[in-house]
């Protein structure tokens, strides 16, 4: 199929990337479970390697599976090229490698999943990357963080676990004007709600364990290319604008322009740090990335009534869901993403830690674990498990204090899960 713009959303995301398997015209993509390709010949080989040719090498760089998977990404996000990976947080040092170096920093949201706080405050720090975390809603603080070694500011357009709307128009002409990427983590909002590259951000990841799968079977993460940045214009990203020493001094902006983060990624990132998506990985992913729009309708429709119903009951303190008129980000919404706020909130009970940790126990259909972007409904008690690593300070800026419970709506009946919710806020008390 010809991916022209023309498509909708709905065309886009069954058929993007997609074509007929040319050897035996099936129709659903194949999962290529293979790890290498035979060569025609010696030439060839040499010119796959030097990159003259684009084609098949080695699974730990490219796969027909997950090829298809990049396209169909990189379409629905408007980008011009995208990179699969093994998990979320494997795309977050895929976006990162290529622009820092030891003694470099970020500019990152203080309202981030609880995992990339702990990638960002500790574990880069290993490779000589520094974080400075701000509130992304106070613009001055993030000029003023941004220093002559910073590469790139990060955030997420739904910022997990309150369900906080990032103006990401508003921070990516900060980054602009500093000649730097904005990077959005769109994992919570997916391409559907959201559309950061059409806000200017520069870099998109995805952690596609979550809606883009949609069913929590497999993990899997996704860096994609807006193709809109111009790495030469300064001095600040040597890996894409000069000699590459890794690829035997290959210029990859001269040498690829727009597609150079993307064969960079490939070529040295996967290479190199090996965090490859596997093609079973990609198959549910691209068998999720079929019913996508139909499933954020639901999960919005489902998470705008339960949130207004939550909001007004007896155990409940605050609900932080940006689809609520109460919401400070209420307003964001329709320029952020128009089509609904997501499905993803934080409640604080009146009870605090006990009721949380009652309410968990007690509820039936909704399952408690570490995930969240499944058709299932899921609730977490984000202190003592996905933001429990962070300090009490971190916890509250994040939205994720001890007496809150994060919730990730599915696509169940909404009149069961408002049962559930009610009888086991009852059990937990005030
Ligand atoms: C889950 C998640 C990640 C990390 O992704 P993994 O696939 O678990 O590595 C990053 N960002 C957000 C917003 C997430 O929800």
């Amino acid at each position: 199929m010809n991916d022209g713009p023309t498509y909708g959303f709905d065309t886009l995301q069954i058929h993007a990337g997609a074509h007929p398997d040319p050897a035996t015209g099936a129709r659903q993509t194949p999962i290529y479970q293979t790890t290498a390709y035979v060569f025609r010949d010696a030439e060839h080989a040499a010119a796959l390697f030097n990159l003259q040719e684009v084609g098949f090498i080695y699974s730990r760089l490219t796969n027909p599976t997950v090829a298809v998977l990049q396209e169909r990404i990189a379409t629905l996000e408007g980008g011009v090229g995208a990179v699969c990976c093994s998990s979320g947080h494997a795309a977050q040092i895929m976006a990162l490698f290529p622009l820092m170096g030891p003694g470099k920093n970020i500019v990152a949201s203080t309202r981030l999943y609880g995992g990339t706080v702990t990638q960002f405050s500790h574990t880069i720090k290993r490779f000589g990357w520094e974080c400075k975390f701000v509130d992304f809603d106070d613009l001055d603080a993030v000029k003023a963080a941004i220093d002559d070694d910073t590469r790139a500011v990060f955030g997420e357009a739904i910022a997990n676990p309150g369900g906080y709307i990032m103006d990401v128009r508003a921070i990516a002409d900060v980054a602009d004007d500093a000649g730097i990427p904005l990077i959005i983590d769109n994992t919570s909002a997916t391409p559907f709600l959201c559309r950061p590259i059409e806000l200017g951000a520069t870099l998109v990841v995805h952690s596609t364990t979550k809606y883009l799968t949609g069913n929590g079977t497999v993990t899997g993460g996704c860096v994609v290319d807006s193709g809109t940045f111009d790495w030469s214009a300064n001095d600040k990203f040597p890996s894409l604008s000069q000699p590459e020493p890794a690829y035997h001094g290959l210029k990859f902006h001269e040498t690829f322009g727009n597609l150079a983060f993307t064969f960079h990624g490939i070529a040295i990132g996967l290479r190199d740090l090996g965090m490859t998506m596997n093609p079973q990985a990609a198959h549910y992913t691209l068998m999720g990335t079929e019913t996508l729009s139909l499933r954020m309708e639901r999960h919005v429709e489902n998470a705008e009534k339960i949130a207004a119903w939550l909001e007004k009951h007896d155990a409940v303190e605050e609900v932080t869901y940006a689809g609520l008129k109460s919401s400070p980000y209420f307003k964001r919404v329709k320029k952020v993403c128009p089509r609904g706020a997501g499905a993803l909130f934080t409640v604080r009970l009146k009870g605090g830690y006990d009721a949380c940790v009652k309410m968990v126990n007690a509820l039936e259909i909704f399952s408690h674990v570490a995930n969240l972007g499944d058709a299932r409904s899921l609730i977490i008690h984000s202190a003592s498990t996905t933001h429990r690593q962070l300090t009490a300070e971190q916890q509250e800026a994040a939205g994720a204090g001890p007496s809150v419970v994060r919730l990730s709506i599915g696509t169940e009946d909404a009149d069961d899960l408002i049962e559930d919710l009610d009888q086991a806020l009852n059990k937990a008390g005030k």
